[in-house]
């Protein structure tokens, strides 16, 4: 086998295992087996870049910007559904149908109707081109680069495709995966998301595809349309579109009759909530593209098909009491504390009020009667009140003026939904939140130490601040509630075990506001040395790749706040991690040191993000735009005439993939 044979059939094999793993969720090589194949191919498409080729797996990671999304006109039309809520709509729907195809016989399949955002693909001579949202129906926005990096979505197609067609799905984004976003939000200090739709669509016009490439997205589809594609059913459809490697959920099925659609809807009206991502409803569809044709279209939507929309899950109960939570930043959420009652299968006693705002709207007072939803929100929300079960006596709700738990005056800062309680280190429950923060599993990790543990430490008066953790002694432990002395001692060794925590980890267990766990590593990679982030300047923090102006601020305000700085000299003489390790940096040198790189475009031997790290590995720093403080910019395949144009203004030298590669080599 010759090299070029070699890197297609390693494209082949890790297309192959791609569809396993994402479409048919049905690996069957290890997660290092296939890391290894895909290294191996990506070494040899290093040394070949003669046989570049788009649709290769190494390309999933992203790292393509797109600064504006291209309008592009649909050459198939994306329309919409009628919607039903009844078994007399759907009958109803059936007649009109059967009066315009005369006595054929009907049959229908009916699908789940994913709730997310719609996609059109289109394929040529199986390979994808391009990806386009629905926009208006007539005209949506370019997405193909983000789009590439849904992992779900093939590039290249296998079997009996056609030469050319548009494919129409959904994009969605699976609760779990949705929940541990959030998780990693909220510990980043920043608030959760709403719902996975609204982020499902807002992940689709990210600017920056590497971070598109990090979501969980998957996309689920449901229709083809193009001429001469050979297909005459939408059964037979979804069939083929499963067999060109697409993935097509396979609860469709095909009905004979209206009965058997109801028995689907009110099979799935209950089951739903078992699936791994959201539906809305079920799609009834006809089943003969034959038909299709003679039913045609309405102004906005087919005579074909017609979705029937499940009710949202709701239920009435009383609103005890709403109390006010403090987080550790210092935001307030207001909670609504609920008479218990059974939900989607689940006991509610709580649910989130977000806000001052929509308190407000909703004019919800303690003592009602509320309406309560679950959609994919971890906790339930309130969408409405029965006015007519108010009391008599009811007046509306006054939003908290100050702190309940340190009766500091809120502020509420313009733009900002939320109120703040500004005693950032008088206010208990943000030292505690803190210090919780400080200790869990993502950053300190710290063993033997517990959230309640640390508010017991808090309450005795034991500690203050997360420094203190570092001198405290078994014999001040052991008196606390529930505390034995074998318990004491591992929460003692745990602390002591912890100073062996990467500085990275260190990093985010401050607290830093919008510092997370994935800035964290950015910056102790950019920075190496506490103290030389300590010094950065906003535009020095801004220059680091992914740091924006709202993240620089906030480090910068950190490391001028004196509480912080004598924690951190604390805990610097503890022994804790405050710099890169030796082998952290053996892979490193520094013959970029004081370099600022620019890179655009698409690389041949390596992905963008390699390039990146290569650049900062070796010492030098990767900016996001050009300025005359940029020393090279790294020119690839397709860069942008503009970035060309303000390098040349600038006196910027362009220099080519294998000009750098030589300068680290
Ligand atoms: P609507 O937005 O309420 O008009 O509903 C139409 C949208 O439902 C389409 O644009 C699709 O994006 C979406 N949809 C979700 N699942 C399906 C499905 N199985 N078949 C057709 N459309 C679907
Ligand atoms: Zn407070």
């Amino acid at each position: 086998m010759d090299i070029k044979e070699k890197i297609e059939a390693l494209r082949q094999e890790l297309r192959e295992h791609n569809h396993n793993y994402y479409v048919l969720d049905n690996p069957v090589i290890s997660d290092y087996e296939f890391d290894m194949k895909l290294k191996e191919l990506r070494e040899l498409e290093a040394g070949h870049p003669e046989y570049y080729d788009p649709t290769s797996p190494t390309l999933r990671v992203g790292g393509d910007i797109t600064k504006s999304f291209n309008t592009v006109v649909h050459e198939h039309r994306m329309y919409s559904l009628d919607n039903s809520y009844s078994k007399e709509d759907l009958e109803d729907w059936e007649k009109r149908i059967q009066r315009i195809l005369g006595d054929a016989e009907v049959a229908f399949t009916c699908e789940l109707k994913y709730d997310g955002a719609s996609i059109s693909l289109t394929y040529e001579a199986g390979r994808l081109v391009r990806a386009v949202t629905r926009g208006d129906g007539f005209q949506g926005d370019d997405v193909t680069t983000n789009i590439k990096t849904i992992r779900s979505i093939p590039l290249q197609l296998k079997g009996d495709y056609p030469p050319k067609f548009d494919i129409r799905g959904e994009i969605i984004l699976p609760l779990d995966g949705f929940a541990k976003m959030n998780e990693d939000r909220v510990a980043a200090g920043e608030d959760p998301y709403m719902n996975p739709r609204n982020t499902a669509s807002g992940s689709l016009k990210l600017q920056d595809s590497a971070m598109v490439a990090q979501r969980p997205l998957d996309c689920l589809l449901y229709g083809i349309v193009g001429p001469d594609t050979g297909i005459s059913s939408q059964y037979q459809m979804l069939e083929k579109a499963r067999e060109w490697g697409f993935k097509v959920p396979s609860v469709a099925k095909l009905c004979k009759s209206t009965d058997e659609v109801m028995a689907f809807i009110d099979f799935w009206d209950v089951q739903r909530h078992s699936l791994p991502y959201e539906t809305d409803g079920v799609v009834v569809k006809v089943n003969s593209i034959q038909h299709q044709e003679e039913l045609g279209y309405t102004a906005k939507s087919p005579r074909w098909a017609m979705a029937y929309k499940f009710k949202a899950e709701q239920v009435s109960t009383i609103l005890r009491e709403i109390t006010y939570q403090v987080g550790r930043t210092g935001a307030i959420t207001p909670v609504a504390n609920l008479e218990p009652v059974l939900l989607a299968g689940t006991t509610v006693k709580r649910a989130s009020l977000h806000n001052a705002d929509q308190i407000e709207k909703l004019d919800v007072r303690e003592g009602d009667t509320v309406f309560v939803e679950k959609g994919g929100e971890i906790i339930p929300k309130i969408v409405g009140v029965d006015i007519s079960l108010r009391p008599v006596n009811s007046k509306p709700t006054q939003y908290i003026t100050h702190c309940p738990e340190c009766g500091t005056e809120l502020v509420r800062t313009a733009g900002d939904a939320k109120h703040y309680c500004t005693n950032f280190y008088g206010c208990p429950t943000q030292i505690t939140g803190r210090i919780q923060h400080f200790i869990s599993r993502k950053a300190m990790d710290i063993e033997g130490l517990g959230a309640e543990t640390v508010e017991l430490l808090f309450k005795e008066g034991l500690i203050r601040n997360y420094a203190d953790l570092y001198i405290l002694t078994k014999e001040q432990v052991m008196p606390l509630e529930r505390m034995a002395e074998k318990s004491a001692d591992n929460l003692v060794k745990g602390v002591a075990a912890s100073v062996d925590i990467p500085f990275e980890r260190v990093l985010f267990a401050l607290g830093i506001r919008f510092v997370g766990e994935t800035v964290a590593k950015k910056l102790a990679k950019a920075f190496k040395h506490v103290d030389a982030l300590m010094a950065a300047t906003v535009e020095e923090l801004i220059a680091v790749d992914e740091i924006g102006e709202r993240i620089a601020h906030s480090v910068v305000e950190f490391f001028q706040n004196e509480r912080n700085l004598e924690n951190i000299a604390r805990l610097k003489s503890y022994g804790l991690q405050f710099e890169l390790s030796a082998d952290e940096l053996l892979n490193q040198t520094e013959v970029l040191k004081g370099k600022t790189f620019v890179v655009s475009g698409v690389f041949e031997s390596v992905s963008r993000n390699d390039l990146k790290k290569m650049i900062e590995d070796n010492g030098g720093k990767v900016g996001s735009s050009i300025s005359s403080k940029t020393s090279f910019l790294v020119a690839g395949d397709k860069m942008g005439p503009s970035k060309r144009t303000k390098a040349e203004t600038l006196g910027v030298p362009i220099i080519s993939e294998q000009d750098f590669l030589g300068m680290v080599n």
